[in-house]
């Protein structure tokens, strides 16, 4: 923990128990919609406005040796993050720093002269959550919290449960009932405390702010420590740039759930242009969602401002939020660089597992089979152009969706053990 704490108790709705805190180069936190400025503590919306709240900086020079000299996980980003000083003496997990592939094959196929896939399916809890939990984690230790809780679409309540075993702080984690049963049990294995609720994924973030309301101690990541954990997202906009040698790609495609991903992987690129560490230069940005739960793609397409609430239906569990926390932003970003935002029917969900998988080799959940897809369709209807470098985020791992996928493919033939067998399936 840091000296320079404020041992005061915070007493904000949702913040009971819960103190400010140092964090690196973190000045304080902003609304992003008025620029209200506010101490850096366990605070989400803004005293005046009710607008999200953002972390603000107050960057030192920073360069490419320094960060290149750093661990291979996203800590090498750590002057660019609300992390306390003393971060190292903290244990927790370290991911980041994975693989930017050159994905010939899949490009080949889509008629896309230079792809990439930046695959964060190799996480240490196979999906990009653990970037923005491993944030999470470090501000809750420094907010002086006792338990580590989240509402989850799957994935996030898999990396709060893992990181919080290992740095020995009590987690609660809550999701919808109907989740996918390997997301339960990865979470599961790793806490006592898993809560499956009897709703939607809306209903059980409402749950989660009222317990934050109700319960002293408790750092909700995505809620009332939701500004420390969305900037963990950063780390995937840092990585893309400096695994291309420091520069950054023409066109990026990010799946959308509440959408602090997309506008964080922006916000990362905007960092790097201003702090001199790539050359400024266009980018465009897409977002992509399944077509039973698209509020943000309906409202781009309709030109709409404001993004309204849907109740999802959809393989795409990871990306089933109704009522996007982030969806304006992404339509400011999306409308501002000049990308979109599309969606894809589940069908095309579980082609675009296949297609990513027979391609690259790599099975990706229905999250990353949206993205495929809507890469996909974006070429296909002339939205991307397929002449420029583009990057694919995978976002998880195939292993944790079997169900989706599992109807759609398994053995050519189930045969006697004898040659004469097999030579008559016309396999060879
Ligand atoms: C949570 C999640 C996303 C989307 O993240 P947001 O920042 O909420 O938009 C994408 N892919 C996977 C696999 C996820 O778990
Ligand atoms: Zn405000």
């Amino acid at each position: 923990m840091s000296a320079v704490v404020t041992e005061t108790e915070v007493r904000a709705p949702g913040s009971a128990g819960l103190r400010e805190g140092a964090f690196g180069n973190a000045t304080g936190l902003s609304c992003r919609e008025c620029g209200h400025a506010t101490a850096l503590g366990p605070f989400y919306a803004c005293p005046e406005c009710f607008g999200p709240l953002e972390v603000a900086y107050d960057f030192p020079a920073v360069t490419r040796e320094e960060i290149e000299a750093g661990p291979r996980n996203i800590w090498r980003y750590k002057a660019l993050l609300p992390v306390p000083d003393d971060i190292e003496l903290s244990p927790n997990t370290e991911p980041g720093f994975t693989r930017l592939l050159n994905a010939r094959n899949l490009g080949r196929e889509l008629g896309i002269e230079n792809l990439w896939v930046k695959d964060d399916s190799t996480n240490p809890t196979n999906s990009f959550k653990d970037r923005v939990v491993a944030c999470a984690l470090s501000a809750a230790r420094e907010l002086g919290a006792k338990v580590f809780a989240c509402p989850s679409t799957g994935n996030l309540a898999n990396a709060v449960a893992a990181a919080g075993a290992r740095a020995g702080i009590k987690t609660v984690v809550f999701i919808p009932s109907d989740l996918e049963k390997p997301k339960q049990v990865n979470s599961a294995v790793y806490t006592d405390s898993l809560v499956a609720v009897d709703g939607n994924y809306d209903d059980v973030n409402r749950l989660a702010s009222e317990i934050a309301g109700e319960e002293d101690g408790w750092a909700f990541v995505n809620v009332n420590v939701r500004p420390f954990y969305a900037e963990g997202s950063k780390t995937l906009g840092y990585e893309i740039a400096e695994q291309l040698g420091w520069r950054l790609p023409d066109q990026v495609v990010i799946p959308v759930a509440s959408g602090s991903q997309l506008t964080k992987v922006d916000k990362a690129f905007q960092e790097l242009i201003a702090l001199g560490l790539v050359e400024e230069k266009p980018y465009r940005i897409f977002g992509a969602q399944a077509a039973g739960c698209s509020p943000v793609s309906a409202a781009f397409k309709d030109g709409h401002q404001v993004v309204r609430p849907v109740r999802p239906d959809t393989i795409a569990k990871s990306l089933a939020i109704g009522n996007p926390a982030d969806g304006v932003y992404v339509l400011d970003v999306c409308r501002r660089t000049g990308g979109a935002v599309e969606d894809i029917t589940d069908d095309q969900v579980r082609e675009g597992i296949l297609l990513l998988a027979r391609t690259e080799g790599i099975f990706t959940e229905t999250a990353g089979g949206t993205t495929v897809g809507v890469l996909k369709k974006l070429v296909e209807t002339g939205q991307l152009d397929p002449t420029l470098e583009t990057v694919v985020i995978n976002t998880g791992m195939g292993l944790k969706t079997l169900d989706a996928i599992a109807d759609s493919v398994g053995p050519a033939a189930t045969i006697a053990p004898s040659y004469a067998a097999f030579a008559a399936t016309g396999i060879a």
